[in-house]
């Protein structure tokens, strides 16, 4: 298949001959791409059921929708759209309100010798994360991204780096740090030889403490081809082994939000590929409204990643940020939804943990349900912690059907939660 991304603007050119979408859906959806970051590409195209496009997880996965923006908001976007200046004006002001910066993402920047890592983030002890500057971007746009003011040119809200030598220097005095995990954006959008010139200098390092290097990427969902027939799909599997050859362990996040992803055999080539490089698989995903809240949807794709020889690691709950309103379930309802899946999958898949929240704190896992002396709690649990001494101790929280977040839930038998003590 031939690589073509859209942009609204070529979507709606290419929609014009193909007729997937009717012309009212298309203008809404055009509108809200004011505000959403939009963009697609044939593969992810080819994924999407156009007959039933109004329900097709990988339709609502990368077509931001009108009901994604609130009423008001969307009028206002009618009301100005032939003011130029109002419009943008009007654009920038949803988008601020939309909480572009949730969780403290522009905290735990690390500092060297008075240089700060701009494109890092070093919130667990063990784990770096780094954001190359070239893989600020993706295959295609999540409407749901957490990441979505980095996409949008908002220039100040841009976490990017190049300076891998300030890097080293960094992890190199640092030696709880076993992992640098490289993110984005998707790293792997970057070319071989760009990704050369991160990951070549981190190997001559020797750094003895660093022990797995990792990717957070979605390729595998949204361009499986990177890895099968791209001009430099081998020089990427070269690197990979380089990286394990020289000692390494590869973990590949991979991000994967239904199992319609799953499906095709280039995916399965692609994945074929990775394993005989060494690199292992690890999966996660976010539990979304819309998308995939079910416990069908969950069990089908993890029996199928195990089968693919992939690792269920994460479920998460999607962060405070841009449409939540459209996307969020209750904390109960994802409890619920991980818990009847993970009963219904062999050992091999109960790897995963979750549904866990990203917050200020650190990594929230909802336990379970329970009661205690009479009282209804949430049973909770830090999987993460940037004070590593709360974590995997249970803690509870007064039972809230309706609570979506940390922030909405009070302590349970203690005036605080264990990391506000
Ligand atoms: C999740 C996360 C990591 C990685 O955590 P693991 O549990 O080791 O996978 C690292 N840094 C941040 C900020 C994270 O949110
Ligand atoms: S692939 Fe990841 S970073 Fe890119 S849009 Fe989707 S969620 Fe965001």
């Amino acid at each position: 298949m031939n690589y073509k991304a859209y942009n609204i603007k070529t979507f709606k050119e290419l929609n014009e001959k193909e007729k997937f979408l009717p012309d009212n859906e298309m203008k809404e959806i055009e509108i809200a791409s004011l505000v959403f970051p939009f963009k697609v590409n044939s593969y992810v195209l080819s994924l999407i059921d156009w007959k039933n496009f109004k329900h097709d997880p990988i339709f609502r996965l990368v077509f931001p929708q009108k009901e994604m923006l609130k009423p008001e908001h969307y009028e206002k976007l009618i009301k100005n759209l032939d003011k130029k200046e109002a419009l943008q004006k009007a654009v920038y002001e949803i988008r601020m309100s939309l909480n572009p910066h949730p969780a403290g993402q522009k905290e735990n920047i690390p500092e060297i010798n008075g240089k700060k890592l701009e494109g890092s983030q070093h919130k667990y002890k063990e784990t770096i994360l780094f954001f190359p500057k070239q893989g600020q971007t993706c295959h295609a746009y999540c409407s749901f991204c957490f990441r979505w003011p980095q996409f949008t040119g908002i220039n100040e809200l841009k976490f990017a780096s190049r300076e891998v030598e300030v890097l080293i220097e960094y992890i190199k005095a640092n030696p709880t740090i076993t992992d640098i995990l490289f993110t984005g954006g998707d790293p792997l959008v970057m070319s071989s030889k760009l990704l050369r010139a991160y990951i070549e200098p981190i190997l001559k390092a020797k750094i003895p403490h660093l022990r797995n290097i990792r990717f957070g990427s979605k390729v595998l969902g949204f361009w499986p081809y990177r890895f099968v027939s791209d001009a430099d799909s081998e020089d990427l599997l070269n690197l990979f082994k380089e990286i394990i050859d020289s000692g390494y362990n590869l973990a590949f996040m991979a991000h994967f939000n239904h199992y319609k992803e799953l499906e095709s055999e280039v995916l399965e080539k692609a994945v074929e590929n990775i394993r005989k490089t060494g690199a292992i698989i690890r999966t996660q995903a976010p539990v979304l409204r819309h998308i995939n809240a079910s416990s069908e949807v969950w069990e089908n794709m993890w029996k199928r990643q195990v089968a693919l020889g992939m690792i269920p690691y994460y479920m998460f709950i999607p962060r405070d940020t841009g449409a939540k309103h459209y996307f969020e379930i209750p904390l109960y309802e994802a409890w619920k939804i991980y818990k009847n899946a993970i009963r219904n999958v062999s050992g091999l898949a109960r790897t995963v943990r979750g549904p866990s929240m990203s917050a200020t704190p650190g990594k929230v896992a909802v336990t379970g349900v329970s009661e205690i002396n009479g009282e209804k709690v949430f049973v909770l649990n830090m999987l993460q912690a940037k004070n590593d001494e709360y974590v995997d101790i249970p803690f509870f929280a007064k039972f809230d059907e309706k609570a979506t977040w940390l922030d909405e839930l009070k302590p349970a038998f203690a005036e605080k939660f264990i990391f506000e003590r």
